[in-house]
C-alpha cells in the first residue's frame, strides 16, 4: 500500500524545488528497505563501503545507478568499477591513476567527483584545495581520459553549530565555482556539487548544493 506520509516525499519535494538530485544512501540497510524506496521511484543509490556495495548490487534491480561515496582503496578499484556509475570519493592522485588504468582496461568511462576536505576535523577524507589546484595545474585531467570528472563532493563537520556547517558548505560551493572557471569552463559534464546529508541537506541546498546524499531520515 503506498504510504503518502513517507519522509521520502518530503525530501524529494525539497530537492526538486532546488533542482537538485537525490542520492539515497543505503549503508546498513536491508534489501527490503532499499526496495521500498525503489518502488517509490528512486533510482540513484549511494554506498560508502565497497564490500556492502558488492553484496547489494546483485540482489537489487539492474537499473539502479550506484554511486560509491566512501573511501576507496586502490586495491578495490578493480572490484567496484564494473558496478558503479559514479565514484564520488576521488580524493588522491594515486586513486585517480588506478581508476584510469582499470577503466581503460575495461574500455569504459567512469564518472568521478573530486572529494574536497571542508570539515575542520582533519580526519575527514578529501583533497586539500590547494593540493588539488596544484594537481589540476599539471593538466592531468586532460590525460586521464577514462575518468569523467563531474564535480566536487564534500562532507561538512558533524556538529550542532549550523553556522560552521553553513560556512563549510559555502566554502565547497566556492571551490567548485573556482575550479569550474579555472579548469572546466567548457566542460558541461563538470556541473555537480554533492553536499548535504540527513542533518544538513536543507542548509546544503541553500548554499548551492546540486546533489544531496541522504540516508537515515529516509529509513524510519
Ligand atoms: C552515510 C553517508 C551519508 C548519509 O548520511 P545520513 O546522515 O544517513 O543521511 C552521506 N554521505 C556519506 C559520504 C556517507 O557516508
Amino acid at each position: 500500500m503506498p504510504n503518502l506520509y513517507h519522509p521520502y516525499h518530503n525530501v524529494l519535494e525539497t530537492c526538486r524545488r532546488y533542482q537538485a538530485t537525490l542520492v539515497v544512501v543505503t549503508k546498513t540497510r536491508t534489501k527490503e528497505q532499499i526496495e521500498t524506496l525503489y518502488q517509490m521511484g528512486q533510482r540513484i543509490f549511494g554506498e560508502n563501503r565497497v564490500q556492502e556495495l558488492l553484496e547489494k548490487v546483485p540482489e537489487l534491480p539492474l537499473d539502479i545507478e550506484w554511486h560509491l561515496i566512501g573511501h576507496l582503496q586502490t586495491n578495490k578499484v578493480k572490484a567496484v568499477l564494473p558496478y558503479v556509475a559514479c565514484i564520488q570519493s576521488l580524493d588522491r592522485l594515486k586513486l585517480w591513476q588506478s581508476i584510469q588504468q582499470e577503466a581503460q582496461r575495461l574500455d569504459k568511462k567512469i564518472k568521478c567527483m573530486l572529494q574536497i576536505r571542508i570539515a575542520r576535523e582533519s580526519t575527514k577524507q578529501g583533497w586539500a584545495f590547494e593540493e588539488l589546484e596544484a594537481v589540476l595545474e599539471t593538466g592531468i585531467q586532460h590525460k586521464l581520459k577514462n575518468v569523467l570528472l563531474c564535480g566536487v563532493m564534500g562532507i561538512a563537520s558533524l556538529t550542532e553549530d549550523i553556522h560552521q556547517v553553513r560556512q563549510e558548505m559555502r566554502l565547497l560551493r566556492g571551490h567548485y565555482d573556482q575550479l569550474k572557471i579555472n579548469y572546466f569552463p567548457d566542460d558541461p559534464e563538470f556541473n555537480t556539487v554533492s553536499m548535504g546529508m540527513s542533518g544538513d541537506y536543507r542548509i546544503a541546498l541553500e548554499e548551492g548544493s546540486t546533489m544531496i546524499r541522504v540516508g537515515s531520515i529516509l529509513f524510519p
